[in-house]
């Protein structure tokens, strides 16, 4: 086993669904702290996909919503900033009612680019920045092969 190889092992080996808790508790504490938890809200890892980075989905026997990212984000070369951002977006449908038990706000979870907005109005600014300077970079890898 060459000792890049290790390397990788271990930084992947970071990235737990623990840490992800951590992050999203810091991105609530920081940016949400106006909003209660009206029902309990999971936060996980799930299968690893290219496309679908994150979704939030609300179990209506037991209204527990769950948030889900995808696996890719383990790797240590994905910034902080673009997991952040994707842990604030789907909070963002939260508190706007989608997937969880809050009052929905809009029509649409999309509508009118309500999540950068709402995103922006929090301070979020700069997270909405990194991801479109990572997303950009990151769609040139895969473009040319699909
Ligand atoms: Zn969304």
């Amino acid at each position: 086993m060459s000792s890049a190889h290790l390397r990788d092992k271990q930084s992947f080996a970071l990235r737990t669904n623990s840490w992800l808790l951590s992050r999203f508790c810091l991105v609530w504490s920081k940016f949400f702290e106006d909003v209660t938890e009206e029902n309990p809200v999971f936060v996980r890892f799930g299968r690893y996909s290219r496309y679908r980075l994150g979704s939030i989905k609300l179990n209506r026997k037991t209204l527990k919503s769950y948030i889900t990212i995808t696996s890719m984000f383990k790797d240590q070369k994905i910034p902080v900033r673009v997991i952040d951002h994707t842990l604030a977006h789907e909070l963002v449908h939260y508190i706007h009612g989608f997937s969880s038990k809050r009052v929905r706000l809009h029509k649409y979870p999309h509508a009118g680019g309500v999540v950068g907005k709402e995103m922006k109005k929090r301070g979020m600014g700069y997270l909405i920045e990194s991801y479109k300077k990572w997303i950009k970079h990151y769609k040139r890898t895969f473009s040319t092969h699909e």
